[in-house]
């Protein structure tokens, strides 16, 4: 018996809340029930508060008390954001991570529209050159500097700019500005469309191409050939040869077609970059969208996406769920980095993974590339899941750098520079070239000991050591950023005899600059970047040859051109080795190869010296003598013998706790209902364990693993057993999340 006495029509709507299920509304009063259809956004009331939620599915019943259902209060969208394949993967996305449909499906908009906007464009201000600007000399600017580089700007973009743009090209571009429209070399104007620039040039380039080698080609051919379809591409190419411009030329060809590009990339700092190669390339707008710009920008750049204004969408993670109305081809750039994978809070999901499927939905290519492609991909592609495309060689003229182990036993250090390292640098410097050293730790030293008793500095919040910070004179957690004034006596002893233990950049820059009086070391980690512009600035410094030696952290392993570095040296690769998450050996394997790939890029030839006490490790020979691929091979064998991802996959629960025995009962408790619905031999439940921090920003944590050797065995688990967790009556104090395909296990 139907329980709707009025035979009107349910409306059952996600609500971006942490409940696993939807919600059922009457339509509004007085609203035509033909205009009401999946994807419109609606106000509805929820508890004593509104929020605004997506229709998923119109009804003739509730599940619900019919009575109790209450009528949405406004419907906002008069046509759907976003198409049907975008719905789609939105459910799969709350599907495969198990994550609610509500929240996923907001996460897909951004944050005004999530909020309930109008989904309009919102007015941007452009300005062009006038005539005269156009034919300006910009050297008669010589005296104003800014003014002739924005200027020239102009000149070269050759179309109207809008703001957001200009902010990308400058942070102070409007004190330029104001003169140069006094001047009327520029004007206020209109954007130029995508239509009306393709309707004048039918080939959308601004500069031409560089006429490719074989493999660039063969990788280009081999995509063109499947555009259109739905195929996995991992393009695996040594760091400079030349996949950007492999990107460049398939955008082209699917620009071309009238087709949009979805091009995504790890790293915020690495879009002003491609931005910039992009721009001198195509002839159109590019729409940006990572989390340092505005919510306007990025509503602004979706939007453009979503209309079909724009083509190119060049952005991080987020940009994903973008709408593509006429989808051509999606790239990801850098494909093995671990900022593809949300990590903390939210739905973490594997941008990586998301855009295969998504790529399959639409049915178009998706490339991934890479100098150090995941093992998980290159597993993927030795079972011809994905065509591996090779770019062996660097492009242009620049050589391979050929590798050192350095073995440091027995040998006299000076805070981390052995003495054979020195000399290279000496050697290196007065042949006028730069030296970059690698070290993965900022601040001055991992920890101040006591000498007469041996006590450490530990963060009372975390199973951690308190950094030592010169520069501040402070000790600070880099876990939770607890910090403390450093003290002169040890806390446990009172003798004065405490001593920093270990090495960090500060401490490296200071003993670089006492050996090598004269020459200029640019520091590069996080707390030397903090303010904004002073990477921008440090980077211009070191290209343009002002820097001798750059030193820093994992900031300098991210896509970043060095020209004139022919000297690459990490101090102690040692730390990677021994860690009790399986992978960590890719994780290193993949940041030597990409720090290594800074050295020589251009006419001299580079050298790798890798610091180690452990000249004999298999997996350090493997990489430094047969190279990345056969590494990783190696690597997936032993995967492979001990049953690791991707011959297995995982789900790990990560619970924590302000007291101890919370934690540790709550993953009881999630191995009892594992347990329950589990049938024997189909998932191993690992744990409950205390995590590997076991306790971190005053919280207790535990984590539970889940492996599988069959996908399907660990989904239907933990479709069973979820429902059960989330009934559980909700302990205060406790809070949990669940982690599919994890990528570490902390
Ligand atoms: P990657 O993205 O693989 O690091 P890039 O596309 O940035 O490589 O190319 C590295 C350098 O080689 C760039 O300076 C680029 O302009 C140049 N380059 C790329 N392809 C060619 C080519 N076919 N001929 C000459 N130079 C090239
Ligand atoms: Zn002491
Ligand atoms: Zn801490």
């Amino acid at each position: 018996m139907p329980n709707n006495p009025s035979q009107s029509m349910v409306i059952r709507v996600a609500i971006p809340i942490h409940l696993h299920r939807l919600f059922d509304y009457l339509p509004p009063v007085d609203y035509p029930l033909d205009a009401i259809k999946p994807g419109l956004r609606v106000k509805v009331p929820f508890g004593n508060s509104h929020k605004v939620g997506f229709i998923i599915a119109l009804l003739a019943d509730s599940h619900m008390d019919f009575h109790k259902l209450k009528p949405i209060e406004a419907i906002l969208d008069t046509q759907p954001l976003l198409a049907d394949v975008d719905l789609e993967l939105i459910a799969w996305v709350s599907r495969y991570y198990h994550y609610p449909l509500g929240i996923v499906y907001s996460n897909a908009l951004p944050a005004l529209l999530r909020q309930g906007r109008a989904a309009e464009l919102p007015v941007e201000e452009y300005y062009a050159l006038t005539d005269l600007g156009q034919t300006m000399d910009s050297s008669q600017l010589k005296r104003a500097p800014k003014q002739k580089a924005l200027l020239v700007h102009f000149q070269q973009q050759a179309m109207p700019l809008p703001a957001s743009a200009l902010s990308a090209f400058d942070s102070k571009w409007r004190n330029s500005l104001k003169p140069l429209l006094e001047k009327m070399l520029l004007q206020s104007s209109q954007p130029t469309s995508v239509s009306q620039v393709s309707n004048t040039q039918p080939v959308l380039l601004r500069s031409e191409a560089f006429a490719s080698n074989p493999a660039q080609q063969a990788a280009i051919d081999a995509v063109c050939q499947q555009l259109g379809q739905f195929k996995v591409f991992l393009l695996h190419g040594v760091t400079g040869s030349g996949k950007t411009e492999v990107y460049m030329q398939l955008i082209a060809k699917v620009l071309e077609q009238g087709q949009q590009v979805l091009v995504l990339v790890p790293e915020i700092t690495l879009t002003p970059q491609l931005q910039q190669r992009f721009q001198q390339r195509f002839a159109a707008s590019i729409a940006i969208s990572h989390s340092r710009l505005s919510d306007n920008q990025r509503t602004a750049a979706w939007l453009a996406m979503q209309q079909g204004t724009c083509n190119i969408m060049l952005g991080t993670r987020s940009a994903l769920f973008t709408p593509l109305p006429r989808p051509g081809l999606i790239i990801l750039d850098e494909e093995h980095d671990a900022s593809f994978k949300q990590q903390e809070g939210g739905c973490r999901f594997s941008a990586r993974d998301v855009a295969v499927v998504r790529a399959k939905m639409l049915g178009v290519p998706v490339v991934l590339g890479s100098a150090t492609p995941a093992l998980e991909s290159l597993h993927n592609a030795n079972h011809n899941r994905y065509q591996l495309l090779r770019l062996p060689q660097r492009a242009g003229n620049a050589l391979r750098p050929s590798f050192q182990l350095l073995d440091i036993r027995n040998q006299k250090m000076q805070d981390g520079l052995s003495a054979p390292l020195i000399t290279q640098i000496h050697e290196t410097l007065a042949r006028d070239e730069q030296v970059l050293l690698f070290i993965n730790r900022r601040g001055f030293a991992p920890t101040l000991i006591c000498h007469s008793c041996g006590w450490v500095m530990r963060c009372k919040h975390c199973d951690a050591n308190m950094v030592l910070h010169a520069k501040d004179n402070r000790l600070r957690c880099h876990h939770c950023g607890y910090g403390h004034a450093r003290m002169l006596n040890c806390l446990a002893c009172q003798s004065p005899q405490l001593t920093p233990l270990g090495l960090g950049t500060e401490r490296v820059e200071q003993t670089l600059v006492r050996l090598f009086t004269n020459k200029k070391v640019v520091r590069l980690d996080r707390d030397s970047t903090k303010r904004k512009g002073s990477l921008e600035q440090s980077l211009e410094a070191i290209n343009a040859g002002e820097a001798d030696i750059i030193l820093g952290t994992q900031m300098l392993a991210k896509g970043h051109h060095f020209s004139k570095v022919t000297l690459v040296a990490m101090l102690d690769v040692d730390g990677g080795l021994f860690s009790v998450d399986f992978h960590s050996a890719e994780r290193l394997a993949q940041l030597i190869v990409q720090v290594a790939g800074r050295a020589g890029r251009e006419q001299k030839p580079g050298r790798v010296v890798l610091q180690t006490r452990q000249p004999s490790h298999p997996l350090l020979l493997t990489l430094v003598q047969r190279g990345y691929t056969a590494f990783a091979q190696t690597a997936l064998q032993e995967r492979q013998d001990a049953f690791l991802p991707p011959f297995s996959y995982h789900a790990l629960f990560r619970v924590q706790a302000s007291q101890e025995q919370w934690a540790s009962k709550f993953a009881e408790l999630v191995v009892v209902l594992t347990n329950r619905f589990n049938s024997p031999g189909e998932v191993m439940v690992l744990g409950p364990v205390p995590a590997p921090m076991a306790r971190k920003a005053g919280y207790y944590r535990y984590q539970v693993l889940l492996q599988s050797v069959a996908r399907v065995s660990l989904h239907k688990l933990l479709d069973n057993m979820l429902p059960e967790l989330y009934n559980q009556p909700r302990v205060m104090g406790v809070s949990w999340s669940l982690d599919i395909d994890p990528i570490d296990l902390y």
